[in-house]
């Protein structure tokens, strides 16, 4: 079968591998459309460093091809893969922490991943995709389950209000989200107009540009005493320092954009002085699947307008490439392997 091998850095190769055999307990996907992500652009450029050949990947849908130990599914059934490998046996686990568990591992980044024709996985990991939901969109649905696994962690409620910080496809899925709870109001932030119109298309209250005293418009929106949440999903320390200004006394900064910096100037005596929870998210559960797929399949979170570009699978070189480039109409890049 053909797969995308990364051999290393910046050498990405098609190549003929060996089909998978089915083990007990797994299930082989035939994979027929998958996401690419800023995680597989770090890792093809060496950022984050994984073992070498790999094939990348951890956005994935396909049809089953054989099953062993699933309920409910059978040979040809569309599922969605969780890219999560956990233990099941250490604290984390056993506390439910499945998403940290020290020993776990993510295909794509630890194990082969999802560019490629036949995936084996466990069978536990796959969950039914309902026919109202189309293949080049499914794939965001594991994106999605990052953003609804760190809400879980904010505890929104009917009436708070939120701030989103960065109106990519995470920051997008968050406002959805945040609304889909019933949160109010849901203000979004980015300096692309063409990101504002699809947040305010998508459900946001109010969106502003960084340039527009967000301070002043936010504290206007929420009464005088600011945020209850501000989630932060660039990954840029200058942006949590503005959350921190957002957020109102008492309330919760969520860092969901991924931090590599290591130098920190921020204003802690702030985060002392308002007492701000800091809610840190990492990955998802099995139990986020099902939950989200039925927000998509309801219609309370749309993806398809996050959906900028399909490409061929083959094409996977030039869909990292792209995800390097500055462009803010581009969005999620998926490619079909059909
Ligand atoms: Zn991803
Ligand atoms: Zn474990």
């Amino acid at each position: 079968m053909k797969a995308m091998v990364l051999q290393t850095p910046e050498k990405l190769v098609q190549e003929d591998i060996e089909e998978p055999s089915l083990e007990a307990g797994s299930t082989i996907v035939k994979i027929t459309h998958s996401g690419v992500c800023g995680t597989d652009l770090k890792i093809y450029q060496g950022g984050i460093p994984v073992d070498y050949p790999r094939i990348m990947g951890h956005e994935m849908i396909g049809d089953i091809a054989e099953v062993d130990g699933a309920q409910g599914v059978e040979v040809g059934s569309r599922v969605i893969i969780d890219p999560v490998i956990y233990c099941g046996q250490c604290y984390q686990c056993r506390r439910g922490q499945t998403q940290l568990c020290p020993t776990g591992a993510i295909f794509g980044r630890d194990r082969d991943g999802g560019f490629t024709e036949y995936m084996q996985v466990p069978s536990d990991a796959i969950f039914s995709l309902p026919d109202n939901i189309s293949g080049s969109t499914a794939p965001l649905i594991q994106v999605m389950t990052t953003c609804l696994h760190a809400q879980r962690l904010s505890d929104i409620f009917p009436g708070d209000s939120v701030v989103v910080l960065g109106l990519g496809v995470g920051g997008l899925l968050h406002v959805q989200l945040a609304k889909a709870r019933g949160a109010y109001p849901v203000i979004g932030i980015t300096r692309s107009p063409e990101r504002r119109a699809m947040a305010e298309q998508l459900g946001a209250d109010f969106t502003f540009a960084p340039d527009d005293d967000v301070n002043k418009q936010v504290l206007e929106l929420t009464n005088g005493v600011g945020a209850d949440l501000v989630i932060e999903s660039v990954g840029a320390v200058a942006v949590l320092e503005e959350a921190i200004k957002l957020a109102r006394i008492g309330g919760k900064l969520l860092l969901f954009g991924i931090y590599t910096s290591t130098e920190l100037q921020l204003s802690l005596y702030q985060l002392y002085f308002k007492e701000l929870a800091v809610i840190n998210a990492r990955a998802a559960k099995r139990e986020d699947y099902p939950a989200c797929i039925e927000l998509v399949s309801r219609g309370d979170v749309q993806l398809e307008p996050m959906v900028s570009h399909v490409l061929p699978f083959n094409e996977l070189e030039r869909a990292i490439t792209m995800l390097g480039e500055r462009d803010n109409k581009r969005m999620k890049v998926i490619l079909d392997h059909t």
